[in-house]
């Protein structure tokens, strides 16, 4: 039925890139055989998944949504894979992205853009746009993202469902192409925060592959889900942003989700975050192109790239590189200049040192609240086109949800019901580092 649905709608949505209809038939009979021999494949047994393309499957092609790697194979499966193959799951295939998961509305894509399932005309966020259209329109009841700025809680939110982007650290990035590596997390797409959590039992757990994963303790993700109180939890409003470049609909949300954590038993209060929302955009904007920059060296025509025919080296790095897209090389330039000796202290340095000064906010607030609750967004999803040729525009769309990926704490969107003009709102939760359990039980008391 997953392969049917994705027949009659993806000609429209074209959320995947490419979908592996026969090696799904065949590992969901084997798995129904499993069953049937009286074995249990696991908690997943039979879940269809589709994968964000910077997620290596092996023997399978991993684009990044770039004509970079639009004919790479990879040679083995990512962490993720692997726990999810273990468990039961049914990889389905790839679901399209901004190129190389830069961008915040799928249009950076090299192949196409993708359709926000509510809404044609309108972009279902990024850079996991096509994992958010893709579960939206019900192909699959889950789907894997990556966050680095918000590329999970942004396009959930543009298109009606949950995403988390877990602590840094709780989920494996081995196989997930490198985009800013101390930003990068790889997390869940859902309609129901019942496969959130059920997902998260499947993939958070500790990777000798990843030397910055590590264990946040055993303790079962979807015992949480039976937890309707929030009884003793103090919950922070964030306040003192520019309420005018929020849409109205979405502060009306954020404030109807905290009445809701009050009607569950928690206390509430406002606080601010003035570091984070002040400095946290320009902050990221010079640590993740920094740190792009370098991921993206091996690019160059001789390890990953493809092959031409120049005659010299310089010719064939000049060639293989043009390949990448226009947002791609400026976050490339942006990088290399920042980090380039003379300017190194003056942007690199002092970037990090507002990340520092964040991750401290964070560790004060969650010393005052057990969880922090504000917008995902700023605005609706915008029809394609509105922003394409307008990056910084793109760029302050990510003001919600950068901080936490700078901070490395756990970060949920949570579906908050429609918009008068029939489009998704949501809200974003936070919570201390390491408390992914506690962002999942209050997921399910908004849900
Ligand atoms: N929109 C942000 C960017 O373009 C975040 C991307 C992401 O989380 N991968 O960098």
């Amino acid at each position: 039925s997953c392969l049917e649905r994705m027949d009659s709608l993806d000609g429209r949505i074209k959320a995947c890139l490419e979908v592996y209809a026969e090696d799904a038939v065949e590992e969901a009979a084997r798995i129904d055989g499993l069953v049937a021999s009286g074995e249990h494949p696991g908690p997943l047994a039979g879940v269809p998944v589709l994968l964000k393309d910077n997620i290596c499957v092996k023997g399978k092609r991993t684009t990044c949504g770039s004509r970079m790697l639009e004919s790479w194979v990879s040679p083995y499966d990512a962490s993720v894979v692997e726990m999810l193959r273990r468990a039961g799951a049914v990889i389905m295939g790839k679901t399209n992205m901004d190129e190389f998961a830069m961008g915040s509305s799928t249009e950076n894509s090299a192949f196409f853009p993708t359709s926000n399932p509510w809404d044609l005309a309108r972009v279902p966020g990024g850079s996991s746009g096509g994992s958010a259209a893709a579960v939206a329109a019900g192909y699959v009841p889950l789907a894997l993202g990556s966050d680095t700025g918000g590329s999970i809680r942004q396009p959930a939110a543009f298109c009606g469902i949950h995403g988390l982007k877990p602590t840094y650290g709780m989920v494996s990035r081995y196989g997930l192409v490198a985009f800013a590596s101390s930003l990068d997390q790889i997390g869940p797409m859902a309609r129901d925060m019942g496969d959130i959590a059920l997902c998260m039992e499947v993939i958070g757990r500790e990777d000798p592959l990843d030397a910055t994963s590590r264990s946040f303790g055993s303790g079962s993700f979807l015992s949480m889900l039976r937890n309707d109180s929030l009884k003793g939890l103090r919950v922070g409003i964030l306040r003192g942003f520019d309420d005018d470049g929020v849409c109205h609909e979405i502060v009306k949300s954020v404030l109807l989700g905290a009445r809701y954590c009050q009607d569950a038993g928690a206390s509430l209060e406002d606080v601010t975050l003035p570091v984070s929302m002040g400095a946290g955009l320009a902050s990221y904007y010079v640590i993740a192109p920094a740190e792009a920059s370098s991921n993206l060296a091996r690019f160059d025509g001789v390890r990953f790239g493809p092959l031409g025919d120049a005659s010299s080296l310089e010719e064939m790095y000049r060639e293989v590189r043009s390949t990448f897209g226009e947002e791609v090389k400026r976050r490339i330039m942006v990088g290399t200049y920042a980090l380039s000796s003379g300017y190194y202290d003056e942007y690199y340095g002092r970037a990090q040192r507002v990340r520092a000064a964040i991750r401290e906010e964070f560790r004060r607030l969650f010393e005052r609240v057990d969880l922090l609750i504000c917008p995902s967004s700023p605005c609706l999803p915008f029809l394609k086109g509105e922003m394409a040729d307008d990056p910084v525009s793109m760029y302050l769309t990510d003001a919600f949800t950068l901080p936490a990926n700078l901070a490395g704490v756990p970060a949920l969107s949570v579906y908050a019901g429609m918009s008068k003009d029939k489009l998704p709102l949501s809200v974003q939760l936070m919570a201390p580092w390491g408390e992914d359990r506690r962002l999942v039980m209050a997921g399910a008391v908004l849900e």
